[in-house]
């Protein structure tokens, strides 16, 4: 088995001492979770998480409390190093698909995603994303188009579900839909309250919430996002948490791959740290309740990061980067909580939907 051996050597590496946490399990093998919150940093690599790791002074709640780790392969249909469409849709729908596809099959098919089918069966659901909430990412859980350019189609998918909760960029193209259509009014016929901050989404404290915070992207969060990303994680969780038949939902670290994309590391490591602080909310719920399941992961590299130096006491990191572009390593996946067992060793990306859906009893 994988348990614990990278988490060690991370450890080791760093020269600290091995958290109490990581030695200890309190859920047995082979339960169930009621609830799967999955948290994916988008282009978010090892060497990704070891600059958040680094800057961070040698602390990460992925890493400290993770309980289970495996890698997942992530090449597409279409290409040897997949998109973010493609790697979206494989966590979505459990299939690989062309580079670009939003939630349809490798033959433009539309696919029934996890998200549609917890919904389906009563579970509820949210979605938070620091990028536009119709990036490729949230949208490969929700909508079903041929592209992922296509996102006032991928705004009007949202108002096909059942979704509870979602907080994220992208309110231009919910005012002003396909055809000019009008999303934001329709979101408000259908009981969505509709706000426009995540300071404002953050006074809303029961039914539905549609947080359309920024009118494309959120901004960096150097550049004033403040704890949107936490934040946002800690509401939707307040709001899907009384369902009783459980939740799923879907984080997005959107930016760590837009730093990877510019190769500037200081972008990196602030998307990552702001992701981790996102992943701290969900394990300390998770930790608290005993019935939810917190995966963590990436849908693929970007920027083809190599740490050079660093230093744990100053949190100084340097690197190099070897692509402009997404490259196709394994990608870490950290679990905890009941479940987080069938995690360990090294599979396919589609193979996280699969595990996922049999943990929460889904059928497509
Ligand atoms: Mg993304
Ligand atoms: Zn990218």
């Amino acid at each position: 088995m994988f348990r614990l051996g990278v988490l060690l050597f991370l450890y080791v590496a760093a020269g600290g001492v091995v958290s109490p946490v990581l030695a200890q399990s309190k859920f047995k093998m082979g339960r169930k979770p009621k609830n799967v919150i999955l948290l994916i940093g988008d282009g978010m690599g090892i060497a990704q998480i070891y600059a958040g790791f680094t800057a961070n002074k040698g602390q990460l709640n992925m890493l400290s409390q993770a309980q289970f780790v495996g890698l997942h392969k992530t090449n597409s249909a279409s290409h040897f190093t997949t998109d973010s469409g493609a790697g979206g849709t494989a966590l979505s729908i459990g299939q690989k698909t062309y580079n670009g596809a939003i939630g349809v099959s490798k033959d433009s098919v539309e696919q029934e995603t996890i998200l549609e089918s917890a919904e389906k069966q009563g579970l509820a659901t949210g979605l938070v994303s620091t990028s536009s909430i119709t990036h490729a990412t949230p949208a490969s859980f929700i909508a079903h188009e041929k592209s992922r350019s296509l996102d006032t189609e991928i705004a009007a998918d949202f108002l096909k579900t059942d979704i509870d909760v979602f907080i994220g960029g992208g309110a231009k193209f919910f005012k002003n839909g396909p055809q000019g259509r009008n999303l934001v009014a329709d979101l408000e016929k259908q009981g969505y309250q509709v706000r426009y901050t995540w300071q404002e989404a953050m006074q809303v404290n029961q039914g539905k919430l549609a947080a359309l915070t920024a009118e494309e992207h959120n901004p960096k969060f150097s550049e004033g996002r403040g704890e949107m990303l936490p934040q946002s994680t800690t509401k939707a969780i307040s709001l899907l948490k009384g369902n009783k038949k459980g939740f799923f939902l879907m984080v997005e670290g959107s930016q760590i791959d837009w730093g990877g994309h510019n190769n500037d590391l200081d972008y990196i490591v602030t998307e990552t740290v702001d992701f981790d602080k996102a992943c701290g909310e969900a394990l300390k719920f998770a930790q608290a309740d005993g019935q939810t399941l917190v995966i963590i992961t990436a849908d693929h590299e970007c920027g083809g990061l190599a740490i050079t130096g660093g230093d744990f006491n100053t949190g100084k990191v340097e690197g190099k980067f070897g692509s402009k572009v997404h490259t196709p390593v394994l990608i870490p996946v950290f679990a905890y909580g009941p479940g987080a067992e069938r995690f360990t060793g090294v599979y396919e990306n589609t193979e996280i939907y699969h595990k996922m859906m049999e943990l929460l009893r889904l059928k497509k």
